[in-house]
């Protein structure tokens, strides 16, 4: 019951339901994962717990993990849960330069993510895009080139297709001097029909459609709501896909700050099927070091301050942005939590996940994706 299922599997038994599976960036494992398996498991949502290169790697990312350590600890949290439809996703493995020397130390990383059981994977070659190419496949061809080589080599480490694959066409959160830039349709289309033909079978797709990724700021540094995700443009991008006949949906990145109510609401669930959610985790986790360890908080509070400070930002919004490098500084400190805050912690991630869980419509959802089992 502690082993993380396929990727593939849930996304394709949720393909056409009205419902986001939560997936959850947990830069602090203890306390947090647990709270959150619990609200899937007594829920019957299927749920995804994933980290970004920049945060896990073979180097150790900025929480502090690698791929091994931070698979084993979830899995003995998985363990003593007992909820069986979740999945360990590796999200953002990033590409920049699209280098025959990135793409080998990108294939070192996810070979040792296959190896630590990782059942899911987001191929982020999103900023190779030839701004000087006059139509979407001139102006994708390296992003195609690079997702499909890295999906065949995922393939080829794993020996068959069971995995799930996330692609990314778009950066989240990228502006240019117009605002924020936002994924076309065609663009879209474009990039999975050219995966597709290659062989590749994408289950995600992350667009850029208005969000930005963790905490975001007014002017004069408040902190502030997101409602810019651009809800009509991402149902355009969908029903082409559908029309298309593609079981291929929506990943949302960036949900931190956005109301939750609003998800509930005006998300188009099924459209978006995989919702990531991060920094809201790693805000909870500081409320609750707070009070429960005020020394050690102030002692974060003055790290980040002073190696970030001189932005022209205020402190508040500087260690908003910047805590999160903080993980792997003080980690021995952070894993000392005793247990009367891990339960605080499990309960406040608990609770929170339970209103997601709520909001993504994904109450009962486990059993579709256990028929297929
Ligand atoms: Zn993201």
């Amino acid at each position: 019951m502690s082993k993380p299922i396929s990727g593939k599997k849930i996304f394709k038994a949720l393909c056409d339901e009205p419902t986001i599976i939560l997936a959850c960036n947990t830069r602090v494992t203890k306390g947090t994962v647990k709270g959150i398996l619990r609200a899937a498991k007594d829920t019957d949502s299927p749920v995804i717990i994933e980290l970004a290169k920049s945060e896990c790697n073979l180097d150790v990312g900025y929480t502090g993990y690698t791929p091994e350590t931070f698979s084993k600890a979830v899995k003995k949290i998985a363990k003593e849960v007992g909820h069986d439809i979740w999945a360990l996703h590796a999200d953002h493995i990033t590409i920049k330069k699209g280098t025959d020397q990135e793409i080998e130390e990108t294939k070192k990383l996810i070979k040792s993510q296959i190896e630590s059981g990782f059942t899911s994977f987001a191929i982020d070659a999103s900023h190779l895009f030839n701004t000087n190419a006059d139509n979407e496949k001139e102006q994708l061809k390296e992003n195609i080139r690079v997702t499909t080589e890295l999906a065949k080599y995922i393939e080829k480490e794993i020996k068959s297709k069971e995995f799930g694959l996330e692609v990314e066409v778009g950066e989240v959160g990228k502006k240019d001097d117009q605002g924020m830039v936002i994924t076309t349709p065609k663009e879209a289309l474009t990039f999975i029909t050219e995966l597709i033909n290659n062989g590749i079978d994408p289950d995600v797709l992350a667009i850029a459609n208005g969000s930005s990724h963790g905490n975001i700021y007014d002017q004069a540094g408040n902190l502030i709501e997101q409602v810019s995700i651009d809800i009509a443009r991402t149902k355009e991008i969908v029903d082409v896909l559908r029309q298309k006949g593609f079981c291929v949906r929506i990943a949302q990145h960036g949900i931190t700050g956005t109301p939750i109510d609003l998800i509930y609401k005006k998300f188009p669930h099924g459209d978006i099927i995989k919702g990531n959610v991060g920094t809201y985790w790693q805000n909870i986790y500081f409320d609750v070091l707070k009070v429960h360890n005020p020394q050690l908080y102030d002692k974060i509070w003055k790290w980040v301050i002073n190696k970030y400070k001189g932005s022209g930002k205020t402190e508040l919004e500087i260690f908003g942005k910047r805590a999160k490098y903080a993980h792997k500084e003080f980690f021995e400190e952070i894993y000392a939590m005793d247990k009367d805050m891990e339960k605080n912690l499990e309960l406040m991630a608990y609770s929170h996940a339970l209103l997601f869980l709520k909001a993504f419509k994904s109450h009962g959802y486990a059993a579709h994706v256990r028929k297929i089992l």
